[in-house]
């Protein structure tokens, strides 16, 4: 499989090299050359194959000879170590909870199949490559866990000072090893502006082996695509699902889309946004305009522009008609968030986080609106984290605390250690050079 970028302007390259690059040199995104198509057979048998199976008979043709078969399959194997489990929630509403993996979040998958792919390409490496991330809370804890004792690479985080849950700080600053946490005194918006200008200094890039692990990298968007078969896998209903997808750089949702032209059967996508409403207006007045992030209680979502959605245009062919056929988009407001977690526990005794909230939302909204033509359709959520990562929302909205579940008791315990540092470009470049 070879990929060209979404600017044009530059050479095709295979797997791996997309994978260590990241961005391609003219600043587009990596786009797979084709879509692999699934046989029928491999799909109305799917109840019939291991998620291992299934892991690596999707992932195969997108790493191409880059990886040895076997090789692959461990690679597969460690990254869905875990459980995907699609329960119901209503009588027509299921979630998809991946919130099972080591650190709680969705980002789990792409970051461990990322990480290992990197360990594997950097394995006779002399020269260590170090891994920048600026995180809002959730991604920065998928990679740190992900790339935790990977040979040869370096992680540096930087997370806002006082603005990430207290789950999500521990998770972040108690791993040690090759995971350095940068405690920044300032927004998320400060640690990804310093990020990306680490990613523009010439200097800097000549000295460190930089790379980045957000989902533009095809080794952390490709392998989401694994969820939605795991769904299928367990789906009993007659019909195909209605998929509602909580959305901020619309990764996720992308490589839902992915699956569904490789031959994966879905009645219809929703992406779900909470105020950062710039897909939801797109799809209305097909303009496409960015703004600047507005700060919401489904922080992970809090995105203006969103850089996969580029891809998903590339996906439906740049034609506006088929992308809206198949694709709505809603946004919805923090205040209908909270009254929807509150009422599901409610009603259904199911605990959502703001994220799953906001695609709970939008799900329900769709099945009961005669317009959507989706009345007594079912579907699921993608149900992205744990509760118990958004305490001061959920605990507020159920009236009841959340129990800390098995996976991160240990963190309780644990010390923090992170660096503070001012949000300032200069500042971080010298500590970086001369730690
Ligand atoms: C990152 C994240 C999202 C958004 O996923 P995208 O792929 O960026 O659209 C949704 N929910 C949670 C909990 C997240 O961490």
């Amino acid at each position: 499989m070879n990929y060209y970028s979404l600017n044009h302007n530059s050479a095709k390259v295979n797997f791996a090299e997309a994978a260590l690059r990241g961005q391609a040199p003219d600043k587009g995104l990596y786009f797979p050359a084709f879509i692999p198509q699934l046989s029928k057979d491999f799909l109305s048998n799917i109840r019939n194959y291991t998620k291992e199976e299934i892991g690596f008979k999707v992932m195969k043709p997108f790493v191409g000879e880059t990886i040895p078969d076997t090789d692959l399959q461990k690679i597969v194997n460690e990254t869905i170590h875990f459980d995907f489990p699609l329960v119901r929630i209503s009588e027509n509403i299921y979630s998809l909870e991946l919130f099972h993996g080591p650190t709680l979040a969705f980002k789990d998958v792409g970051a461990r199949f990322m990480s290992r792919c990197l360990g594997y390409f950097n394995r006779h490496a002399y020269h260590k490559t170090t891994v920048l991330v600026a995180t809002s809370g959730d991604t920065g804890g998928a990679v740190a866990n992900g790339f935790l004792g990977v040979e040869g690479v370096d992680v540096i985080i930087l997370y806002p000072s006082g603005k990430v849950s207290k789950i999500q700080e521990l998770q972040l600053t108690t791993l040690g090893q090759n995971i350095t946490a940068l405690e920044v005194n300032g927004t998320f918006d400060d640690c990804q502006a310093i990020v990306k200008q680490a990613f523009m200094d010439e200097d800097l890039n000549q000295k460190i082996n930089l790379t980045s692990a957000n989902s533009i990298n095809v080794a952390r968007w490709l392998p989401q695509q694994l969820y939605y078969f795991f769904a299928y896998q367990q789906w009993q209903e007659e019909e195909a699902p209605i998929i509602s997808v909580p959305s901020g750089n619309f990764g996720n949702i992308c490589a839902g889309i992915l699956a569904h032209v490789s031959g994966l059967p879905v009645k219809h996508f929703i992406a779900a946004c909470n105020a950062n409403d710039v897909v939801p207006q797109y799809l209305q007045t097909e303009e496409y305009k960015p703004k600047p992030a507005i700060a919401t209680i489904s922080n992970a979502m809090d995105v203006g522009n969103p850089s996969n959605f580029i891809r998903i245009l590339e996906l439906f062919k740049q034609q506006f008609s088929s992308l809206k056929n198949k694709m709505s988009s809603i946004s919805v407001e923090d205040i209908t968030t909270t009254e929807t977690i509150k009422e599901v526990f409610q009603q259904y005794h199911y605990i959502l986080d703001p994220h799953g909230a906001v695609a709970y939302y939008a799900l329900e909204n769709c099945l009961q609106n005669s317009a959507s033509g989706a009345v007594g359709c079912k579907g699921y959520i993608l149900e992205t984290a744990h509760p118990v990562k958004f305490p001061d929302t959920v605990e507020d909205a159920i009236g009841r605390s959340i129990e800390f579940p098995e996976q991160v008791q240990h963190l309780l315990s644990a010390e923090k250690k992170s660096i503070i540092m001012h949000a300032d470009f200069n500042n971080f470049k010298e500590w970086l050079l001369h730690r």
